[in-house]
């Protein structure tokens, strides 16, 4: 249809909200989906970063109480040897009082709870004195390597050796060795104080780890001495390739690394110390397993926890789209009826084109567009010339299919997109042409009336022989004032009956 089409009414205006909301819905959903994932995901984050922070201070915590016990276990043994080897000394070797010693002996033991025994060897390794009731055969310990050091080094200070099984008790202990000398400074013997291993055993029993932590005490050349878990094959094992003796103890005596352990390939965050009196390390470890199974069981819940919620949101969001879309459809529905409704009620049936109540509202908005815009507006008015006679000739049905076909060719000879043709009752029609002059108009008006003569209609009853239409034309100019509806219909009007005066078949 020709013309413009009036502005939208409420209907759209809702669907138009129907589709914000729908949006607005979706805009929603996923911005709380992603502050909840972002919300989660840092305090996953966080959590993470936690537990290793807390995990390398109970490491740290952990390695330090090692190694003080460590340190005061061999120091107590440290005192009393060097007591012992002054005292020994001063008497002489071969003078010595040995009940008097023994007595000594067994009661400094019973004070020491580390303490597994203290031995007096002769310059062959003979036994001479030990704490022990019972002494084992043969009584020599010159194989041990704690003797050969002695009997070569005249280091005076205390020396700490690898793990050995005790030839009195079977039992694994650690040496602590001091070298004798005679006055002259020679090669006297060798006191030995020994540590059970078992006293470490049971104090890195005492600590709340689990099962996978680990407490090492080692030399510092790195062979094992005692480590949680306790296995008796790991002892003397050597750390010297491990990364914590390769990289980390080189650099630092103490610190933190996260590194695969050497013994059962375990990943852990170990806290390494270096005693500084004595060549001694100790290392503490949690496995990351232990660091990360508690926050892993917390993410597990609390993400599902989230994943049912984000379900339960996204199941919500959907029944309300599902909703808005129902809506929109309804809508739009309603758009289309109302579209329909109104485009019927400003349509005229017989010829397709716009009715009188259609012209009658454009006149209006058109009329003060013109006046805003400053152009000229036209309306052309045109009456099918003896249209009673083709009636009472070929039947009032013959007359519709007539004015029909009239209608067709004046809405095609109309081609402007804002033009509007009408037909404005019976058989007269009227085009109202905007931004149009009289010169304009007068051009259309030609145009169209010989397309109403091109159509050959047969019209027995007229002097021309075949359908003719007269046409008036009035214009409104730029600056014209007090133009109404009714002033422009009737002035086009004048100039139609002008036009019927002078013989019909033209326009004025
Ligand atoms: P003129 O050249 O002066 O216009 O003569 P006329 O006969 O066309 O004018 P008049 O106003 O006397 O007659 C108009 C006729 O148009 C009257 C009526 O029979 C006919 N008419 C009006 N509306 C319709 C319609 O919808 N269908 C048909 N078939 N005829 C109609
Ligand atoms: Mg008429
Ligand atoms: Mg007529």
């Amino acid at each position: 249809m020709l013309g413009r089409t009036p502005p939208d009414s409420s209907p759209l205006t809702q669907a138009v909200s129907a589709r914000v909301a729908f949006r607005l819905t979706v805009t929603f959903m996923l911005t709380v989906i992603l502050a909840f994932l972002a919300v989660e995901g840092w305090r996953t984050w966080r959590d993470y970063h936690a537990a290793f922070a807390t995990a390398r201070d109970s490491v740290t915590n952990l390695a330090r109480a090692t190694a003080q016990h460590a340190e005061d276990a061999i120091r107590q043994v440290d005192v009393l040897t060097a007591a012992l080897a002054e005292r020994v000394e001063g008497d002489g070797l071969q003078g010595i009082n040995v009940a008097r010693i023994h007595n000594l002996l067994v009661q400094q033991a019973k004070l020491m709870p580390q303490l597994h025994g203290l031995f007096i060897y002769g310059p062959d390794g003979q036994w001479i004195v030990t704490d022990k009731d019972v002494v084992p055969e043969p009584a020599n310990n010159a194989d041990r390597d704690y003797f050969h050091y002695h009997r070569t080094h005249e280091d005076p200070s205390v020396r700490i050796g690898a793990v050995v099984k005790s030839r009195s008790t079977d039992e694994l202990i650690i040496p602590i060795s001091r070298r004798l000398n005679n006055p002259d400074g020679s090669f006297a013997g060798v006191l030995l104080g020994t540590i059970k291993v078992s006293y470490f055993v049971d104090y890195y029993g005492d600590f709340k780890i689990d099962d996978k932590g680990a407490l090492v005490l080692a030399l510092r050349n790195g062979t094992i001495l005692v480590r949680r878990p306790f296995i008796a094959s790991v002892v003397g094992q050597s750390l010297a390739d491990s990364a914590i003796f390769q990289h980390y103890l080189p650099v630092s005596n103490e610190g933190i690394a996260e590194v695969k352990a050497v013994v059962d390939d375990t990943e852990r965050l170990y806290a390494y110390r270096a005693l500084t009196a004595y060549p001694l390390v100790v290392e503490a470890g949690l496995s990351r397993e232990s660091i990360i199974a508690p926050w892993r069981w917390d993410l597990f819940k609390t993400g599902f926890v989230l994943l049912f919620l984000i379900g339960a949101f996204t199941v919500f969001g959907l029944i309300v789209l599902n909703q808005l879309r129902l809506r929109m459809l309804m809508e739009r529905e309603l758009r289309l009826a109302h579209r329909s409704m109104r485009d019927m009620a400003l349509t005229d049936s017989l010829t397709g084109l716009g009715n009188r109540r259609r012209l009658d509202s454009a006149l209006v908005d058109e009329i003060r567009l013109a006046a805003r815009q400053q152009w000229p507006l036209s309306l052309i008015m045109l009456d099918v010339d003896y249209f009673k006679r083709y009636n009472d000739t070929y039947g009032h049905a013959a007359g519709d299919d007539c004015l029909s076909a009239v209608g067709a060719a004046i809405g095609q000879a109309v081609k402007r997109p804002g033009d509007l043709a009408v037909r404005y009752g019976g058989e007269e029609f009227a085009v109202l042409l905007p931004n149009t002059d009289s010169h304009g108009a007068a051009l259309l008006a030609r145009d169209i009336l010989e397309a109403i003569r091109s159509l050959g209609i047969e019209h027995s009853a007229h002097p021309l022989g075949h359908i003719t239409a007269s046409a008036g034309i009035a214009t409104c100019q730029p600056g014209e004032h007090a133009v109404t509806p009714a002033g422009l219909i009737t002035s086009a009007d004048k100039k139609l009956y002008m036009a019927k005066q002078h013989g019909r078949d033209r326009f004025i």
